[in-house]
């Protein structure tokens, strides 16, 4: 899969170098190159933003330089993801459907967001999705593009060590996963529940769903709604 991201501050994404997502970027199962926003600037400051027309606080990145950059990095098959709080939420869903994108490209936003006639036009020629990773505001792009990254990533076939441990996760299956439990079998006078113990394969399945299930309906109730 090839992933490209666009941000003003392409130092964030150093951390891809570190830990099963830099594994897969060296074992070419992801091919991911970061562009710094301020290259396709003409200006002597690069500038990449402007007061927002209609008033109000902050300011809005300027479409130029997107649309500078994004005709040079999209391609026929990309999608163009924009990381935003007024977007979709991320899921598991989503990210599945991204683990069979060919190409992804994340425009990592700053300020008050990016001027949105860039999302009106690219729609036009690809598949747009503005992404929200939760209800809640950060100052950029980046974070939230690290986090689908990483949940679309480790979907891709030969990623995970134990594909099987893909399939049991929270989310899958509409759920949230079990608890789990390793060694030792007492740990601050906390036993491991019995049931684990027991061999008996059945049993465990059963304490498991029955687990899932109860630790939706306490943390999360709307998962069982829908
Ligand atoms: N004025 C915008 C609004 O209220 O919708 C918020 C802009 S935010 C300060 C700057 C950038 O951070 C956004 O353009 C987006 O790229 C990113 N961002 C902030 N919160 C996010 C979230 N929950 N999910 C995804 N991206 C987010």
């Amino acid at each position: 899969m090839k992933i490209d991201i666009v941000s003003i501050f392409p130092g964030y994404f150093d951390v891809l170098e570190l830990s099963l997502l830099g594994k897969a970027a060296k074992s070419k199962l992801v091919d991911v190159t970061v562009h710094d926003l301020r290259d396709a600037t003409t200006d002597v400051h690069k500038s990449v933003d402007d007061t927002p027309y209609g008033g109000g606080a902050g300011m809005v990145m300027s479409p130029e330089p997107w649309g500078t950059m994004l005709d040079g990095v999209l391609q026929e098959d990309s999608w163009l993801v924009v990381p935003s709080p007024a977007g979709q939420l991320f899921s598991q869903s989503l990210a599945v459907e991204f683990s069979q994108a060919p190409h992804l490209v994340f425009a990592c936003g700053r300020y008050e967001g990016i001027d949105q006639r860039v999302v009106e036009h690219y729609r036009t020629t690809h598949r747009v999705v503005e992404v929200s990773v939760g209800d809640y505001v950060l100052n950029g792009g980046e974070v939230a593009a690290l986090a689908m990254m990483e949940a679309t990533v480790r979907l891709l076939p030969g990623f995970m060590g134990n594909p099987e441990s893909l399939v049991e996760e929270s989310h899958e299956k509409g759920l949230l996963e079990y608890p789990s439990f390793t060694k030792p079998r007492t740990w601050r006078g906390l036993d491991v529940p019995e049931v684990l113990l027991s061999g008996n394969h059945d049993a465990i399945r059963t304490w498991r769903e029955e687990q899932s299930l109860e630790r939706t309906r306490q943390v999360r109730p709307d998962l069982l709604e829908d």
